[in-house]
Parts: C-alpha cells; sequence; structure tokens
C-alpha cells in the first residue's frame, strides 16, 4: 500500500509516499481501507518536531473508510463496516490499523468525506464548548482562527449552546465564513487590536472564555479580553509556544483560569467518545452541523496540504484522498 513517511523532522518536504506492507491486524484491531484522511496541526506539530514521535513516523490520526481485515477477539465490528476514527495509527497512507473500541461506525445519510472531517475538530469543538467550560446562554466567548477547522465547527456549537461568539480571523474573505457560521462579530486581529474590540463590544466587561488556540501571537490579549473568573482554554499554537509565565499574572487580571486540554482526555473512554461522536454525526447528518471541505489533496500531496495549513491559506477542513 502507499503510505506518506517521514524519516527526519523538518519542512513539508520530509513528507514522501513510500510503498509499505499493509500491517495485519493484532487483537482487538480492524484495518480500514481510508476514503478520506484528516490533516490536522498536531501532525505539523510532529513534523517540525515540536512533539516528539519515534521515526520513521506516518503521520495522522484522522480518518474514515471501510473495514478490510479483523484481528484475533475483535466483537464489535466485521469486514465491509463504515467506520470513522481520530486514533488510527498512521492515517496518512491507503490503509491503517485503528483498535476497534476507538472506531465509530458511520451512520446512514454521513459520507465517508464528511465522516473524516468531522471527527477530530468536531468532538475537540464539542468538548471546548459543553465540557472544558459549559457555555450558557447569557456567556460572551472569543474564538481565534475562527474560520479554521476547528474555529467554524466551535462557533456553530457555541451558538446552539445559546453564547454570544466573537471571533478573530486574518482576512476579509475568512471574515464572511466566520459570520455564515454564526459567529455574532468578527475581528480580523491582523488590522484591528482584538482586545480593544472585545471590550468595547461588551461595555468594558470582558468575556467568559476565550478559545485560544494560537499561542504566541495572542495568549497575553487573550488573558485581557476575558471578564473577572473568566477561563482562557489554551489548546493550540498554531503561532508558536506561549512563553512561561507567573500564575500571579491570573490573580492581577481578575482571578481567571487557564486549562491547556487536549481532545485525548476529553475522549478517553469509550462513553465519552460515543458521546461525542454521536452528537457530531448527527449534527452533520441532519444538518444542523455544516462541514466547509474545500481543500481535499491527494495522498501524493500531504506536504502541498501542510504548506497550506501551515500557510494559513484553508479555511475548514483539510483532506487527503487516497
Ligand atoms: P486551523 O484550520 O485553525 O488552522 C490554523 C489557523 O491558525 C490558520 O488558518 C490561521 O487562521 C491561524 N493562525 C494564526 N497565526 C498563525 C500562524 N502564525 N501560523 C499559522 N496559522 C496561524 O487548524 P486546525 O483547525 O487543524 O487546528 C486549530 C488549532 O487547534 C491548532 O492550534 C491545533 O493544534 C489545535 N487543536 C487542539 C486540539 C486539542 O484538543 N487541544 C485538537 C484539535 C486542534 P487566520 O489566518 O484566520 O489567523
Amino acid at each position: 500500500m502507499k503510505a506518506i513517511r517521514f524519516h527526519a523532522t523538518g519542512g513539508p518536504e520530509v513528507l514522501k509516499l513510500e510503498d509499505l506492507e499493509a500491517p495485519q491486524p493484532p487483537a482487538r484491531h480492524v484495518r480500514v481501507r481510508l476514503a478520506a484522511i484528516g490533516v490536522n496541526f498536531i501532525e505539523v506539530y510532529q513534523r517540525t518536531g515540536l512533539y516528539t514521535v519515534p521515526l520513521p513516523a506516518t503521520p495522522g490520526g484522522e480518518g474514515a473508510g471501510t473495514v478490510v481485515a479483523v484481528g484475533p477477539d475483535v466483537t464489535t465490528l466485521a469486514v465491509g463496516d463504515r467506520v470513522a476514527s481520530f486514533n488510527l495509527q498512521g492515517a496518512y497512507a491507503e490503509e491503517a490499523l485503528v483498535a476497534e473500541d476507538r472506531a465509530v461506525r458511520v451512520p446512514d445519510g454521513v459520507d465517508l468525506r464528511q465522516a473524516a472531517a468531522a471527527m477530530l475538530q468536531g468532538m475537540t469543538a464539542h468538548y471546548l464548548a459543553k465540557s472544558t467550560r459549559p457555555l450558557r446562554p447569557g456567556d460572551s466567548c472569543l474564538v481565534h482562527a475562527a474560520a479554521g477547522g476547528v474555529g467554524l465547527l466551535l462557533i456553530q456549537i457555541a451558538k446552539a449552546c445559546g453564547a454570544r461568539v466573537f471571533g478573530t480571523v486574518s482576512t476579509e474573505e475568512k471574515a464572511e465564513l466566520a459570520r455564515g457560521a454564526g459567529a455574532d462579530q468578527v475581528i480580523l486581529y491582523t488590522k484591528a487590536d482584538f482586545e480593544a474590540e472585545v471590550r468595547k463590544a461588551t461595555s468594558g466587561h470582558g468575556v467568559q472564555v476565550v478559545y485560544d488556540s494560537v499561542g504566541a501571537t495572542t495568549w497575553e490579549k487573550s488573558l485581557n479580553c476575558l471578564a473577572p473568573l473568566g477561563m482562557l482554554v489554551l489548546f493550540g499554537q498554531s503561532s508558536g509556544v506561549v512563553p512561561p509565565f507567573s500564575p500571579a499574572l491570573l490573580a492581577q487580571k481578575g482571578s481567571l483560569f487557564l486549562t491547556r486540554p487536549t481532545l485525548v482526555h476529553y475522549a478517553a473512554d469509550r462513553k465519552s467518545l460515543e458521546w461525542r461522536a454521536g452528537e457530531i454525526l448527527r449534527g452533520v447528518a441532519d444538518g444542523t452541523l455544516k462541514l466547509r471541505l474545500e481543500h481535499d489533496f491527494p495522498l501524493a500531496r500531504a506536504a502541498d496540504a501542510h504548506r497550506d495549513l501551515e500557510g494559513r491559506k484553508t479555511t475548514g477542513k483539510v483532506l487527503l484522498i487516497p
């Protein structure tokens, strides 16, 4: 089978298409022939070496496809089942293994491309809005990179929870998309001071939650956007790592809360995986959750997918198609 591998960390060019043996599924695992593979920022962090992975590595965890082989002791899946997961083992490939208890069935009304697109970013948006600091009517929140993969989904879920949603984006085209997803006010943080804009729009009070995946360039002003007792949810660092700072800053700025969550812990057990994936995939099926799928690349062009994602050229989901 064809798979992308990198033997050393570096720029997008380290991602090469190679011929590998299709892996035999061990106990309680299945092998999936992938119809679509999700590209996520974590794979950029792994490729550059910000997050360490054993090398050589096939990146990727997210995808959807059809079960083609079943290992010993598998009880819930069979050859031919349509499944999706964000825990595939080396998803940038024609086929990949997944533990049976980390895959979910793709319901009728959701195609495999949609399922691949919805799993990781959808479940992330779900836990951010519904679990990390559950949003309620009357809350205001700020979503950075609002036209990105997580961003567009987080806006929709936050609005469904009844919150007022501010979004930041880098271009007017992205602003249009964030408004289309339901954002009440969108700020071009490349042109305007988002802290001043949020303060003005909230009569100086600030927002209850800031969802910050941009990191280095935004985190400090994000703290300044919060109302007393508000929460900074720092869940990524697309612009670079946040430097160390004193916890006393949180007291000075209003007894603030800071968390650095990851989906790993919010979908660790089967029950939370089924709850979050179930709500996201049902939302896609009934049209209440809209996906933006405008950036498909052939598997062989994984490097170009990374270039565009890192280069702020994409909106919504980036997919690789084997
Ligand atoms: P996005 O589609 O959001 O792409 C990243 C966006 O970040 C860009 O489009 C860009 O939007 C913005 N950005 C701002 N500054 C920079 C910069 N210097 N370089 C690159 N991008 C920049 O990606 P994803 O939806 O895949 O991921 C969003 C974030 O969420 C990532 O940081 C990722 O690590 C994190 N994440 C965290 C998870 C968790 O559980 N903790 C799970 C999933 C994702 P603009 O041009 O509008 O500024």
